[in-house]
């Protein structure tokens, strides 16, 4: 009998997150769900039907990371997907030439080392997949040409997580472990406003795709819509 992928969704109990989840069980991945609080990974796992593991998971703190590595090895001998969706968006609407350091690291913190930290952890249980992916989930606001003055700790967050990527994918390309940031577009969840173009769903698509389907040979790229961007 083929054994079940598995995969892990960082911020999996609201938004994108919970969007990739929902689409990776209907394709029978069992699927670990981290949220910050465990009380809101085990509600939003009795919004999914299928083979679900909620885990607190606090990617911004290092004995988090351990702690939710720790239970999980107890359980788990092999990850063969990570999705580092978990994010934030601090800024205020301040311009790089008046925020703070305080902000700055905010947003580095979560967006860009919590999913360097999140690689390192995890890749003795990725080594042991014979596919192993990793996802993170980007912003077109990371890309060169949509850096904005005004959401300032944001872009330079995710262009670093974007530059992470590349570098992820080259060091362990050699182990046969692919590495792909994505931008889910806009996206109506409690980041993207009500006034958002697409769904929970529409944005969780590529991710989707990326995590199951995506040639192998894709590695240390950017991904739009199933398709290649520019960094
Ligand atoms: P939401 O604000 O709806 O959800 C964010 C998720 O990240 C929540 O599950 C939240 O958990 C989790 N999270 C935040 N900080 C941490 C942390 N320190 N440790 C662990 N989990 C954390 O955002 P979206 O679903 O919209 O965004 C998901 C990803 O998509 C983000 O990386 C975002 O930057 C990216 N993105 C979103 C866009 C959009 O239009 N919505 C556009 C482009 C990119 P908790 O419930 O505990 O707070």
């Amino acid at each position: 009998m083929t054994q079940k992928k598995r995969a892990l969704v960082t911020g999996g109990n609201r938004g994108i997150g919970l969007a990739i989840a929902r689409g990776l069980l209907a394709q029978c991945y069992e699927t670990i769900i981290t949220s910050r609080s465990l009380d809101d990974a085990k509600q939003a796992t009795e919004s999914l039907e299928g083979d679900v593991i909620p885990i607190e998971l606090d990617i911004s703190d290092d004995r988090s990371i351990e702690q939710a590595l720790q239970t999980l090895t107890s359980r788990i001998d092999r990850l063969d997907v990570l999705i580092n969706n978990a994010g934030i968006y601090p800024d205020k609407n301040t311009n790089i030439l008046e925020i703070s350091r305080e902000v700055l690291e905010s947003a580095m913190t979560t967006n860009t080392f919590g999913t360097i930290q999140m690689v390192q952890a995890f890749l003795p249980l990725l080594e042991k997949s014979e596919d192993a992916r990793v996802i993170n989930m980007s912003s077109g606001m990371g890309a060169f040409d949509g850096l904005t003055a005004t959401a300032t700790s944001y872009c330079l967050s995710k262009l670093a997580l974007n530059g992470a990527t590349i570098m992820l994918a080259r060091s362990l390309q050699s182990q046969g472990i692919v590495v792909n940031s994505m931008c889910p577009g806009w996206v109506r969840t409690d980041m993207g406003g009500e006034s958002a173009a697409r769904s929970p769903e529409e944005g969780a698509d590529t991710a989707i795709w990326l995590a199951t389907e995506a040639p192998r040979s894709h590695t240390g790229k950017f991904w739009r819509d199933r398709k290649e961007i520019a960094f």
